[in-house]
Parts: C-alpha cells; structure tokens; sequence
C-alpha cells in the first residue's frame, strides 16, 4: 500500500468541482484515508511549491495556489503515487489524455485543477506539510 497527496486546486474548487473530482478518484480505487478544505496563505504556498522557487513561474503560481481555498485529499492505494498521476494526466490540459481530470477539469498550465505528489519520498514530505499522524486513517 502507498499513500499520496492530491490537491483540488483553487480553480477547480470555486467551479465547485471537488466532489466531482472526488468521485472520479474513488472511482479509479483510490481511497480517502484524510480530507480537508483550507486557504493557503502566499507564503504557505511559497513553503509547499519550494522546489520551484527559481521558476520562472513561481511568484504567478504561489498567487494562484493562495487565490482561495483548496482541498487536501490524502490518498491510498497498491502504487497510489503513480496511477494518481495518471489520472491527473499531463501538467499542461490541452496535453492531457481525454478522460484524466486535467483534460476534463484543467483551465491552463497554471490553473491546472489537481495537484499529486510525483514519488513516495515526495508524498511523505507532502502529506506531513498538510497533515498530521491522528487525520489520516
Ligand atoms: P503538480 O506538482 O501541481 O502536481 P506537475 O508535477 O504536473 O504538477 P510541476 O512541474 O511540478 O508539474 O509544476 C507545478 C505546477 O506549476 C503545475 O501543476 C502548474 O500549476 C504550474 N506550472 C508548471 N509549469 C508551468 C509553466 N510553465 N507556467 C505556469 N505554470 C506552470
Ligand atoms: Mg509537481
């Protein structure tokens, strides 16, 4: 069993789609062992995406993750980190496979509609940034 983080975005939360994108997790296997709703505050945001501080599109990012409240979905599964991704699809929507959350839900590059963590050593890191030991069960 693996677990990882999944994020419904800003952009995908004020359309109201977190329990649309929720039901398509569930949907694919994956189970909700920890959820909650929260608003990152821009350095929050700058904490989390730390590893793309010298991006040149960070400041536009820890913006937009900071825009409005998010949810934090901490997910389980045989392999959790990958076939998570896979539902996601591409970074960029208009690259993303028909069928992923990205292509169904994602606005842009930016506004991309789910976050998940890319390994297990990041999903631990990640998890821990949202989450402590007694919420997820
Ligand atoms: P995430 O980490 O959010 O799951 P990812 O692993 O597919 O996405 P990363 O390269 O880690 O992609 O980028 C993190 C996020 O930064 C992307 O999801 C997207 O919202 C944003 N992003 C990535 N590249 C660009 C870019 N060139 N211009 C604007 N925003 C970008
Ligand atoms: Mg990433």
């Amino acid at each position: 069993m693996q677990d990882t983080l999944a994020i419904i975005k800003p952009d995908a939360v004020a359309r109201d789609l977190a329990g649309e994108i929720l039901a398509a997790v569930q949907a694919a296997g994956l189970r909700i062992v920890g959820l909650k709703m929260l608003r990152l505050s821009k350095a929050q945001a700058q904490g989390f995406y730390a590893v793309h501080a010298e991006r040149p599109f960070f400041d536009s990012l820890t913006d937009y993750m900071a825009s409005g409240p998010v949810v934090c979905v901490a997910l389980r599964g045989e392999d959790a980190v990958a076939r998570y991704r896979a539902l996601m699809g591409a970074t960029n929507p208009e690259q993303a496979e028909p069928g992923t959350l990205r292509h169904k839900y994602g606005q842009s590059l930016e506004a991309n509609a789910v976050h998940g963590s890319d390994g297990p050593d990041t999903a631990a890191v990640e998890l821990a940034f949202f989450f402590n030991k007694l919420e997820i069960v």
